[in-house]
């Protein structure tokens, strides 16, 4: 068999006889299919990484088969991504060095549900396990707007937040990921348990230091959520109802976002619902709260467009409200336009509508401010997921510094190393893992620009580093 990367001498026909019975894929076209993910979303990485290809990929349906196929990984060598829905936005699992993919999907049984937990495979989808949490009358405390693709182990190895965060915390938040289950890539992997604190070994390592195989998250009493959106005629005004909303002692909430009217243009499906040309809140609040809702938007200032139960939502054939919050929203306007991108900025700390207001203007026409509130560390925060109208590299550079040179850090989307982004800083906690984990460097290593530094030392020596 041909290497489909252009990257490897490996024999792949032999190395998936080797893994047999494990199912693989090796049909070039689907290959190459899962070679992706959303890094189109921005055109700096698209150029990078659209020609970045695996050249096979194995999907393994129980522990037992995950470790046979580690074993024939470190055996050859071979470089290896792991996959889950393939939604993360920054080629997390795209296979920049060619090698093996190996999809968690078909490892997905939900394992446990107990009073404030959920364990599962890595490979379940968040959505399946929030269906099933409903029986038992409870929720996940968080989950990404894209559950319906994307796997627990995805989101605990690539994600950080999401719907549920403006009440329950980020996935860092003490309590939220309780433990997880790492195997490591040797010639016999060694399955690892992480509990408490020590979950941050792995978790926001985008699969560079260890391949989860089980997740226990925390689950919280579920309620019946309705879907809201105000609009208000300025942005600083919806604004302001985020802030108030997050502070509010009696309307409970497990999302806010708020979106400049420009981009609701790009809401067709709300077309109807919500008044046009308005600047939009959008959030989630318990049925028992929603008057009280009403009465705090109508006094900052908004009218209530839109409250309605899931089920009248199901009848009247709409998407959820999370549809146009977090990476969604930008994903609604690059539905009808593909020269849309996004960057990833904080906020000062706390929330400022008058900052929020000066800065505006400096922005140019290009650039359509949308903020996400969440609850980090107990203190509520918010980031701006602005829709930028991409020009050039140097524009979009100008429009990081009119950020930073306000007071607002630009955690980089256009960036597909770890340390380029969200991380900022190499952490070299997560890296001494990789060296425990991974010896010989085989798990998308290329992700990491520090790994090169650090190979050849010991995890002690690592560790130091994050000390020094
Ligand atoms: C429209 C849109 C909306 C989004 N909304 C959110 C959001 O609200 N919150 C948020 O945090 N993110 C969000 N994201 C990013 C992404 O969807 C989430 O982080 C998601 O949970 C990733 O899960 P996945 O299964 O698709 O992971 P993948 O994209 O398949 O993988 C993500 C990373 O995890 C690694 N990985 C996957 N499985 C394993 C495993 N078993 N062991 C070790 N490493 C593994 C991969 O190698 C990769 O580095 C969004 C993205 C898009 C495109």
């Amino acid at each position: 068999m041909n290497s489909i990367s252009g990257k490897s001498d490996i024999d792949w026909t032999a190395f998936a006889a080797e893994l047999a019975p494990v199912e693989v894929i090796s049909e070039p076209v689907l290959v190459k299919k899962r070679s992706r993910d959303f890094f189109w979303y921005s055109p700096i990485l698209n150029k990078e990484l659209r020609t970045c290809f695996g050249d096979l990929v194995a999907c393994p349906k129980s522990p037992d088969e995950m470790r046979q196929v580690l074993a024939v990984v470190y055996s050859h060598d071979a470089p290896v991504v792991l996959r889950g829905g393939g939604t993360g936005n920054y080629g997390q699992a795209v296979p920049v060095e060619g090698g093996l993919i190996i999809e968690t999907t078909r490892m997905n049984r939900i394992l446990e549900i107990g009073d404030g937990f959920v364990r599962a495979e890595a490979g379940a989808f968040m959505a399946d396990i929030n269906a099933a949490l409903k029986d038992h009358g409870q929720e996940m405390a968080m989950f990404p707007s894209t559950q319906d693709i994307a796997t627990i182990g995805g989101f605990v190895a690539g994600g950080s937040a999401g719907i549920g965060s403006v009440a329950n915390g980020a996935l860092r938040d003490p309590g939220n990921l309780i433990a997880l289950k790492a195997m490591s890539v040797e010639g016999t992997p060694a399955e690892y348990v992480f509990e408490g604190e020590d979950v941050l070994h792995i978790h926001h390592a985008w699969g560079l230091n260890g391949v989860i195989t089980e997740v226990t998250l925390r689950t919280v009493p579920a309620r019946n959520w309705w879907g809201c959106m105000a609009t208000f005629d300025s942005y600083g005004a919806a604004y302001a109802a985020g802030c108030a909303l997050a502070q509010a002692p009696d309307i409970a909430r497990k999302l806010i976002s708020t979106v400049d009217a420009r981009i609701t243009q790009y809401f067709p499906r709300l077309e109807g619902h919500i008044r046009q040309d308005r600047h939009l809140l959008v959030s989630l609040v318990p049925a028992e709260d929603v008057d009280r809702f009403r009465a705090l938007m109508e006094g900052m200032g908004g009218s209530v467009d839109l409250a309605m139960s899931d089920a009248e939502r199901e009848e009247k054939r709409l998407p959820h409200v999370f549809d146009f919050s977090y990476d969604h929203t930008t994903l609604q306007v690059l539905k009808a336009d593909r020269s849309a991108t996004y960057q990833q900025i904080g906020c000062p700390i706390p929330p400022d509508p008058a900052k929020i207001d000066a800065l505006r203007p400096k922005l140019g026409d290009d650039v359509w401010m949308h903020h996400e509130f969440a609850r980090l560390g107990g203190e509520i925060v918010t980031f701006d997921l602005p829709i930028i109208w991409f020009s050039t590299p140097e524009r979009l550079a100008e429009i990081n510094a009119v950020y930073e040179d306000n007071g607002f850090p630009v955690y980089d989307a256009h960036t597909w190393q770890v340390e380029g982004g969200g991380l900022k800083n190499a952490d070299y906690r997560h890296l001494a893992w990789k060296k425990r984990m991974d010896p010989k460097g085989l798990l998308n290593s290329a992700k990491s620009a520090a790994w090169a530094e650090v190979k050849d030392l010991t995890p002690e020596q690592i560790e130091a580093k994050a000390t020094a």
